[in-house]
């Protein structure tokens, strides 16, 4: 019999929902505003309405295989607890995944949602038969995930992979985590912002400062678009996007040799223009990349074709879904400890 799951990523901003099958077809995805304000009970009935509806919905596509969910902040692995979380106010040490089993009397596997998105690439995307891998997640903040030999790494309590608040710049802005400096302060779409703003005040960008007046949602899209019509203000922010993310690639490369590093999240959309600079560093800073570049098999390709090898940084390819699909998996190998991804891959 088949078996399905439903995935849940809980952002701050919007609650989204896909029932995927084990195969990892998506049989149906909903979205709803997570509105925050109304408090978290509210939240969590709403959600878990939203999980009951799809689940009946679905119960010719076989047997449920449990609930997974990805949610923004810091989680304690085993007791299901959400320790803190900038994007849910009032959800400090709330038993997230308790609460939820209890309601909806069915498994819930709860997990980062940066560690999510890691596994759906991992599974469907950019890093599809790769056991050791890391993803950073560019948007609102830096989110990061590593997987080692098929898992998710979760350090001793469930925290580990926090690749968003490494440093870059020890004297750097501050940051909300109580540091200075870390790579979510020069590479997240809230810091591509921060920077123009920086570059209009200084009055050293009038054409930005132009351009943007006419902007009300001024969106780090729309920096983006500036970069590439060549603004050179623009193009000098997402180089330091490049060189924050490549500053800490690098080190990555030198400790842990994967052979693949993963870039999503809406940031990652820009890389045309942040690229060439993160390479950059990464080929200066990192002399395991350079003994470990990329070259091209022609003759070892799975299909016959050319293939890839050597230290692989891409971006990701589920978009948006990544997170999504990540959380569906979290059920189906929950509790197989020795049945890394790859053993699961589909074929
Ligand atoms: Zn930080």
């Amino acid at each position: 019999m088949t078996t399905f799951a439903i995935g849940v990523d809980l952002g701050g901003t919007n609650l989204r929902i896909a029932a995927v099958d084990s195969t990892g077809k998506t049989l149906e995805k909903i979205t709803t505003s997570t509105e925050v304000a109304r408090g978290r009970d509210q939240v969590i009935d709403e959600m878990c309405a939203a999980i009951q509806q799809i689940t009946i919905q679905q119960t010719g596509a076989g047997e449920l295989a449990g609930i997974g969910i990805g949610v923004p902040g810091i989680i304690e692995m085993q007791t299901g607890m959400l320790h803190e979380s900038p994007n849910l106010p009032g959800w400090h040490n709330y038993p997230v995944r308790d609460e939820i089993e209890r309601r909806l009397q069915t498994a819930v596997v709860l997990e980062n949602d940066a560690n999510a998105a890691a596994l759906g690439e991992k599974w469907l995307g950019a890093a599809a038969g790769v056991d050791d891998m890391c993803m950073f997640t560019l948007g609102t903040g830096v989110g990061g995930g590593l997987v080692l030999q098929g898992k998710i790494w979760h350090g001793m309590t469930g925290m580990a992979g926090e690749l968003g608040h490494t440093n870059v710049e020890p004297e750097g802005h501050p940051c909300k985590c109580g540091s200075r400096g870390c790579l979510e302060q020069y590479a997240s779409a809230t810091a591509v912002k921060r920077l123009a703003q920086e570059a209009i005040a200084s009055g050293t960008a009038p054409h930005m400062a132009n351009a943007l007046k006419q902007d009300v949602e001024f969106t780090s899209k729309k920096i983006f678009d500036l970069a590439m019509q060549g603004d050179a203000q623009a193009r000098g922010i997402f180089e330091r996007v490049g060189k924050a993310l490549g500053t800490v690639i690098a080190d990555m490369v030198n400790i842990f040799n994967f052979p693949m590093y993963v870039v999503g999240g809406g940031v990652a959309s820009a890389w045309d223009a942040f690229a060439p600079s993160m390479l950059e560093t990464i080929g200066r800073n990192s002399f395991v990349y350079r003994n470990t570049a990329p070259y091209v098999n022609a003759a070892a390709g799975d299909a016959g074709g050319a293939s890839v090898h050597g230290t692989i940084i891409t971006r990701a390819l589920l978009g948006s879904d990544a997170g999504l699909i990540g959380a569906a998996r979290l059920p189906m190998i929950a509790g197989k400890a020795n049945a890394p991804e790859a053993e699961l891959k589909r074929a």
